[in-house]
C-alpha cells in the first residue's frame, strides 16, 4: 500500500500568497489544508494533525509566533516541522521565530520553490529520525523513544514505566512476531526471572492504553504474546 501523502497546513491570511504556495505544494503531491488566522489554524490542527505547518507571523487575530510556541508545548505536536513566513527579516526578529520553535524562517516575498525545498528537507529529516528509531511508527501508533511518549489516534500516553515502555516498544518493533514469556524476559529484562513478571507488566501496560490499542497486545494461549495491528 503506498504511503499517504503528507498533509501540510498553510496558515496565511494573504490570499494570493496562500494560493500560490498551495498550488506549488499540491502540484508536488502534498495534501494541503489552509487556514487564514490563528483560530482556523487551531481548528485544523485539532481536526487533522498535519505533517508540517507553514505559518505566517502576521495574522488578523494574533501572531504566528505565539501559535508556534503552543505547537511546541503540545507533546503530540512537538516534532511537527514549522516553517515560519514573515515580512520581518531582521536577525532579532528571526531569532524570535527560532526561539519559539520554528524549524525555518523565510522572509517574504517567499519563493514557492524555496518553500518546497524546505518542506521536502524537513519531512525527509523527520523520516530519517524515525528510521534512526527515535520515532517508531506503526500505523496509527507513534512512539517517541526519546521522550517516552505514545501517540495513538487522539490520545497521548505518557505514564508508562520504563519497563512497560520497553515491553511495548519490543513487541511493536517485532510485530507481528510471537514471543514466549522466557523470550520476552531475556530480550526486555535481559534476565531469567519469574515468568509471571511478563504477565504482570503486560496487565499494567494494557490498563494504561486506550482500549483499541490494548487489544492489539494479544495473548496466544500456551505460546506467548505479540503486537498485532
Ligand atoms: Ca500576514
Amino acid at each position: 500500500m503506498p504511503e499517504p501523502a503528507p498533509a501540510i497546513l498553510i496558515v496565511e491570511d494573504h490570499e494570493e500568497t496562500r494560493c500560490l504556495l498551495k498550488n506549488t505544494l499540491s502540484a508536488e503531491g502534498y495534501v494541503v489544508e489552509e487556514a487564514q488566522d490563528l483560530a482556523g489554524a487551531r481548528r485544523s490542527i485539532r481536526a487533522s494533525k498535519p505533517a508540517l505547518i507553514v505559518l505566517d507571523v502576521g495574522l488578523p487575530d494574533g501572531s504566528g509566533v505565539d501559535l508556534c510556541r503552543e505547537i511546541r508545548a503540545d507533546p503530540a505536536l512537538s516534532l511537527t516541522p514549522v516553517v515560519m513566513l514573515s515580512g520581518r527579516g531582521r536577525i532579532d526578529q528571526k531569532g524570535e521565530g527560532f526561539a519559539a520553535g520554528a524549524d525555518q524562517y523565510l522572509v517574504k516575498p517567499v519563493k514557492p520553490r524555496e518553500l518546497l525545498l524546505w518542506v521536502r528537507a524537513l519531512l525527509r529529516r523527520l523520516k530519517l529520525d524515525a528510521v534512526d528509531s527515535e520515532l517508531i511508527e506503526a500505523g496509527d501508533l507513534l512512539i517517541d523513544v526519546r521522550s517516552h511518549l505514545l501517540r495513538f489516534q487522539e490520545h497521548t500516553i505518557s505514564n508508562l514505566t520504563p519497563k512497560e515502555f520497553d515491553l511495548l516498544v519490543f513487541l511493536v518493533t517485532k510485530r507481528p512476531e510471537l514471543f514466549s514469556r522466557q523470550q520476552i524476559l531475556s530480550k526486555v529484562w535481559h534476565t531469567v526471572a519469574v515468568p509471571n513478571t511478563v504477565d504482570m507488566h503486560l496487565h499494567h501496560l494494557r490498563g494504561k492504553l486506550p482500549g483499541e490499542l490494548a487489544l492489539r497486545i494479544q495473548s496466544v494461549p500456551g505460546k506467548g504474546f505479540r503486537y498485532f495491528g
